[in-house]
């Protein structure tokens, strides 16, 4: 066997020297994260696949994939948490964490109209953690499961060297003819959404102030009277599982629906380009809490702008026929906000004032870099 010189083995692999690899022609294209954010990456990875098996009726794209198995279908929908981007463990208790990791799982089934099933847990944690503090977020898990009625099947669990992992993978049912794509909003079509908006983000908002209060000096006592409602919707959110039933009764199955994780004006945008259509959002109409609006002001923030960059309400954003307008006006649940319009209209929020102002989704891009 000869033995190569080193000179000779870098002749021979010259492709991997560094020298080769430098020169501009042979230089990998790097693309940076922030020129496409992470709509855009979704759509790059997602562009070129084809489906297999005719059992998938819809792939990427929705709150949930739908997957045809026979008789009912099968909504199939993940969600991947992690610390310091998506949690700040120093308020956010361990017990609430793992309530709304399941409930934001929970609350993409209900954006289909379907009922949650099944989810399985995969957790990464370092030695940081005791096992009561991940027995504490298991509670948490727990009660989600056990008042959105579905059972936890399986998960895996790793060791971690950078903080808490958390990713669910939630199972739901629909019969075909309930479920409700991103897709169906048609024009002339009234946008409604369910409860109020913006309180998760005064609440997180509330939330940071304190940390820098207690950052500055530990002794001080947060303060955290008085704003109990926007906490809860920050730390405790629930699922608009209700809707469905809501819908059944009313004999009522809206065009097109997404729940609102990103903030109004993103899901507004993701209902108006998968349905390829514009839109009208009156400003006033959008439904505010007092105290998400009182804590706004106080943040020199204008109400509204909480309701379409915040994010984290949870609740449905959805479009129905104006001819099924007489049957949603009674329902305190629902508020009519606007509705859709050609594709060539744009997509826009009319102020009170009268003025048409563009709607963009600033604040629920992760990769955008912000100022
Ligand atoms: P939601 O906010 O409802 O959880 P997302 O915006 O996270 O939805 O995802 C939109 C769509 O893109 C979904 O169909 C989701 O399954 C899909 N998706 C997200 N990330 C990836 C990925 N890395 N690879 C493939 N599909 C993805
Ligand atoms: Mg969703």
């Amino acid at each position: 066997m000869t033995i190569l010189k080193k000179s000779d083995i870098c002749k021979k692999y010259s492709m991997y020297t560094r020298k080769e690899r430098n020169t501009p022609e042979e230089k990998p294209t790097r693309t940076e994260l922030s020129t496409l954010g992470e709509f855009g990456l979704i759509d790059r990875l997602s562009k070129s696949l084809t489906i297999k098996h005719a059992g998938t009726v819809k792939g990427i794209g929705d709150d949930a994939a739908v997957i045809n198995t026979g008789d009912n279908l099968l909504l199939l929908s993940t969600d991947l948490l992690l610390e310091g981007v998506h949690f700040d463990l120093t308020y956010m208790p361990l017990k609430h964490l793992g309530y709304k990791a399941a409930v934001v799982n929970i609350s993409d089934i209900a954006a289909m109209n379907g009922v949650p099933k099944q989810m399985t847990v995969s957790i990464a944690v370092s030695n940081r953690f005791s096992i009561e503090a991940i027995e504490e977020l298991y509670r948490g898990i727990h009660m989600a499961c056990d008042k959105y009625n579905v059972d936890l099947v399986g998960g895996d669990t790793s060791s971690s060297v950078s903080g808490l992992l958390i990713s669910i993978t939630i199972t739901g049912e629909a019969a075909s003819n309930e479920i409700v794509y991103r897709n169906g909003a048609k024009e002339g079509d009234l946008i409604c959404v369910t409860g109020d908006l913006g309180g998760a983000y005064a609440g997180l908002l509330i939330l940071e102030r304190e940390k820098q209060v207690y950052k500055a000096n530990p002794n001080m006592q947060p303060e955290l009277n008085g704003f109990e409602y926007v906490l809860g919707r920050q730390l405790k959110p629930e699922a608009r599982t209700d809707l469905r039933n809501i819908f059944k009764e009313l004999t009522l199955i809206p065009t097109s629906m997404i729940d609102i994780s990103d903030g109004l004006a993103s899901e507004v945008l993701h209902i108006c380009h998968q349905s390829n259509t514009g839109c009208r959002i009156y400003e006033e109409k959008i439904p505010i809490d007092e105290e998400t609006k009182r804590l706004a002001l106080e943040f020199n923030i204008i109400p509204t702008v909480c309701t379409l960059s915040g994010g984290e309400d949870y609740e449905l954003l959805f479009t129905i026929k104006q001819t099924d307008y007489e049957k949603i006006i009674t329902v305190p649940e629902i508020t009519v906000i606007g509705y859709i319009t050609a594709s060539s209209d744009g997509q826009k929020l009319i102020t009170p004032d009268g003025h048409l102002v563009k709607l963009t989704a600033q604040g629920w891009d992760a990769f955008i870099s912000k100022p």
